[in-house]
């Protein structure tokens, strides 16, 4: 199928930034992809394919219940739903139309009120919610959460993720804390984190993952967590949900992708640093370029290439690098968040031995261009 690329003019890319949405996130197992046709292929009763499958993913991750949604946006657009219509029947149809007299605010630290594509904001105001931040853009302890706290509280909102501050944070289980002692759901977005039971242990009412990231399944989401809760998410599917609708393929290729991701033996980051080992020592010997192994920032065992460019004795910044990286055939995608700094990150996980030289290549070429 590569005449795909042909057919409609598309470039090549080699993703070596990890799960970014800009690029179609990650590729299943061929496995997951017979799923997902045999999904295509079939007609069930959806009512019951969402809730055995549901169930299945349930008694797999030991949690109490689970629904697959359309994506982890919408898990939260629909969990916020879920917290204010809490099973109404008049709420879940007319959830837009006029304001409803039941609580419907979301407190949220505010370096929790990211962007991660689009912003958090968004999908708390589509689910009916207010957002309501707590602390500061530095800090949120404790107390700073509870503050924000008011009669008007739908439920408290974390979210787990490398894009939002980390310095002087409460933790997850500090938020569990705050919100049992306010008898308030905690609803914990963990999109792209790879742990499946972990905050639900800790004591999060509902938790959120994004189907295709660690999991490497369709485009997808799952919502798992307390039973009532889950029911709940389920039932905006007559309502708001609608507009977010996850297909019989989606449904099923994310639950045959979570038994698998669960199954496999996880590449670990020490594999990751033999792969990138040749790499590191072909681009030190590049002018102005010096690279090396640099570990995730938010603690998964995931190891990176870090390449730091010399601008002194580079015919261009490193934002510029990005750019033409980008811009050439096949387009090459590396982390750029600290290209300001002079510093670009290489994922190796999407990326074949093959690739990595023909990255080499490309720096190379770059940085030994005339001025
Ligand atoms: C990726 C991400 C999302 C959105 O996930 P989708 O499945 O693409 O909707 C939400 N929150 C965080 C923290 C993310 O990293």
């Amino acid at each position: 199928m590569s005449s795909v690329y042909e057919k409609y003019d598309l470039k090549p890319v080699i993703n070596a930034s990890g799960r970014m949405t800009i690029l179609g996130v990650s590729t299943p197992e061929h496995e997951v992809v017979e799923a997902v046709n045999f999904g295509l292929d079939h007609y069930f009763e959806v009512k019951d394919l969402v809730n055995k499958t549901g169930a299945y993913i349930a008694r797999l991750l030991d949690v109490e219940d689970a629904v697959v949604v359309s994506c982890a946006s919408a898990g939260i657009a629909q969990s916020v739903a879920a917290m204010i219509v809490r099973g109404d029947p008049y709420r879940l149809e007319q959830l837009h139309a006029h304001p409803h007299q039941v609580p419907s605010e979301i407190v949220l630290a505010k370096g929790h009120n990211v962007n991660f594509g689009a912003p958090v904001g968004t999908m708390i105001n589509l689910g009916g919610g207010k957002l309501v931040e707590a602390g500061y853009a530095n800090e949120c302890s404790p107390a700073q959460l509870t503050a924000a706290i008011t009669p008007n509280t739908a439920a408290i909102l974390y979210i787990k993720s490398h894009h939002c501050v980390q310095k002087s944070m409460l933790s997850v289980a500090e938020a569990v804390d705050v919100a049992q002692a306010h008898q308030l759901p905690l609803i914990v977005d963990a999109a792209a984190e790879e742990d499946l039971q972990l905050y639900y242990r800790l004591g999060a009412d509902l938790v959120i993952y994004s189907g295709a990231k660690a999991i490497e399944g369709p485009t997808s989401g799952l919502v798992l967590g307390k039973h009532q809760y889950v029911e709940w998410v389920k039932q905006q599917s007559n309502g708001i949900g609608r507009a977010m609708k996850v297909g019989k393929e989606g449904i099923l290729g994310l639950t045959h992708a979570i038994e698998r991701y669960l199954a496999r033996e996880k590449e670990s980051g020490a594999a990751m640093v033999a792969k990138m080992t040749p790499f590191i020592e072909q681009l030190n010997q590049l002018p102005g370029v010096s690279a090396s192994v640099i570990w995730d920032s938010a603690g998964r065992d995931i190891a990176r290439t870090d390449i730091a460019f010399d601008h002194a004795r580079l015919p261009m910044n490193t934002t510029q690098l990005v750019q033409r990286l980008q811009g050439g055939n096949p387009a090459i995608y590396c982390r750029g968040y600290k290209a300001n700094e002079g510093h670009i990150e290489i994922d190796v996980r999407s990326v074949s031995a093959a690739q990595l030289d023909q990255i080499h290549t490309a720096i190379a070429h770059l940085v030994q261009e005339t001025r």
